[in-house]
């Protein structure tokens, strides 16, 4: 890999100020694909999911998918767009080996969703909006696996295997406007950008919007100008980066090189980058097509589509709560700062807190049980927080154990690897590890008698009124009962043996 100048971040800006522009594309989980009847269930064997119209065959004819516009609706309405009263889906002109018809079924000039905004929060708080140009529908093409070659990409392979399982599943594409004032915090604004995206597609239930899936890929547009100028300097096109890390990082490399490139005198080409995963670099790709290169035109085989307004504002009458306002209602319900909220968000732990909430917990135990023992396991296993082995019901089951006095925590915690490790419910870890707090008193008292005797000296020093001292005979009595007593009771045992007051 050859390596590249890059000018310090702290230069960059002092010098430039960047400009970006955000694509985004989001796989609909229809059941179905966007023109065909073809199922779209992921991990099917190659060309199984196939027919005429997606491989397109002559004489076949498309037919559009009413749950995919309807998708496309919601979306353009939770991000504040205007619908279109009527809009056509045009042919983008191109081969491809993985794009049989030679076309991808597109929009071009009459996108269903335009003229938007998405209010996005960054780390400090901040409210940043981001203007939203169109969303439009589309359709994925297929697979192709180049094999033989070092780096996967077709240079070097010996050979290329095609799957088109995916072509012709729907996609909604999400273009922002350029993306100005932003300043050395553009790379953050485009993370913070991508995430509430995609919370937000998740809110309305129309794709998971796994980026490691690739349901949800962005290319990120990025040029700089002299500070001060109004003019757009030339844009660099990177695409498909894959997480919201990698968006930070590509933004923050492009301005970085860009910078390098401006300040030596030379000139940037508009091109298409890869990214790099590894050291977060990106290299060039291929020069840019201009549109005329398409050689777009109205989709002839296709009715326009024409959302009905009451329809439309049906959609709108049933739109979620949006995840930025739920949030902050969350926040408020929970009592919590807005650095804690964002770990919580950062985590993916907020759906799972409401959900053990809803089966009983208080907030502050469900927030502490996923914040803490679970995330950690989660981090260690090196899976998201969703995938850990218990549910937010079994964790209100622990926390409800806490709460009646039956567990401490150092016993929930047991529990809690109990559950993970796939012993059962809660209540049958407790059962089968016997992991009951004691506080009964002839179990509690022998133990008691026993750390007194051990302990002399320091029995004497609470003898002598120093209260303080207590702590280590409770220690003591934990220690010999495995952690399972109730240390509250067992403060009171060792107090009133030795005759003295709490
Ligand atoms: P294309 O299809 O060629 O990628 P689009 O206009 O659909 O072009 O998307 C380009 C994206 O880049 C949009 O988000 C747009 O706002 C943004 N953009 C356009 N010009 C610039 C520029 N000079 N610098 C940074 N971003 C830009
Ligand atoms: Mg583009
Ligand atoms: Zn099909």
């Amino acid at each position: 890999m050859t390596v590249t100048d890059l000018l310090s971040y702290d230069d960059a800006l002092a010098a430039y100020d960047p400009v970006m522009g955000l694509e985004v594309h989001v796989e609909l989980g229809t059941a179905t694909k966007m023109f065909c009847g073809c199922a779209t269930e992921p991990g099917a064997e190659p060309n199984s999911q196939v027919c005429p119209t997606c491989l397109g065959l002559p004489g076949s004819l498309p037919v559009v998918n009413a749950t995919a516009v309807e998708s496309a609706v919601k979306i353009g309405l939770a991000l504040n767009c205007e619908i279109a009263e009527w809009c056509r889906f045009a042919r983008k002109n191109y081969f491809y080996p993985d794009m049989p018809k030679n076309f991808q079924t597109s929009q071009y000039d009459e996108p269903i969703a335009f003229n938007g905004y998405l209010d996005v929060q960054l780390e400090d708080g901040e409210v940043f909006r981001v203007h939203i140009e169109r969303a439009h529908m589309e359709e994925d093409t297929g697979k192709s696996t180049h094999v033989g070659g070092a780096t996967g990409r077709i240079h070097g392979a010996t050979y290329s295997l095609l799957d088109y399982n995916r072509a012709g599943i729907p996609l909604i594409e999400i273009v922002t406007k350029p993306i100005e004032g932003a300043g050395e915090r553009a790379p953050e604004v485009a993370k913070a950008y991508v995430a509430e995206l995609r919370e937000l597609i998740r809110a309305l239930g129309v794709s998971e919007a796994r980026m490691e899936r690739g349901q949800m890929r962005c290319d990120v547009n990025l040029s700089l100008r002299p500070r001060g100028e109004r003019a757009f300097g030339t844009r660099s096109e990177t695409k498909n980066v894959n997480s919201l890390r990698s968006v930070e990082r590509a933004a923050r490399f492009e301005i970085q090189r860009h910078a390098a490139v401006l300040s030596s005198g030379g000139t940037i080409v508009q091109e298409t980058r890869h990214f790099h995963e590894e050291d977060g670099s990106t290299t060039s790709g291929r020069v840019k097509e201009e549109a005329e290169d398409y050689r777009y035109f109205p989709e002839p085989d296709l009715v326009p589509v024409a959302p009905a307004r009451d329809w439309v504002e049906e959609l709108r009458g049933g739109l979620p709560e949006l995840p930025r306002l739920r949030r902050g209602r969350l926040q408020e319900e929970w009592g919590i700062s807005d650095h804690e909220m964002q770990s919580v968000l950062n985590a993916g732990a907020i759906d799972l807190i409401v959900a053990t909430i809803e089966a009983g917990a208080d907030a502050a135990s469900a927030r502490k049980w996923w914040m803490g023992e679970l995330a950690r396991h989660a981090n260690e296993a090196g899976v998201e927080l969703a995938e850990v082995a218990i549910t937010p019901a079994q964790v209100a089951r622990v926390s409800a154990l806490v709460a009646a006095g039956d567990l401490n925590d150092k016993l929930a915690r047991q529990v809690i690897e109990g559950v993970l490790a796939g012993e059962g419910d809660p209540d049958a870890v407790v059962e089968r590890r016997g992991l009951k707090v004691v506080s009964d008193d002839s179990a509690l008292g022998a133990a008691v008698d026993q750390a007194i005797a051990d302990n002399a000296a320091i029995a004497d020093k609470i003898r002598g009124g120093n209260l303080a001292a207590a702590g280590a005979l409770i220690g003591a009595v934990m220690k010999l009962t495995r952690g399972q007593a109730d240390a509250r009771r067992v403060r009171e045992l060792v107090l009133d043996k030795l005759g003295v007051q709490g």
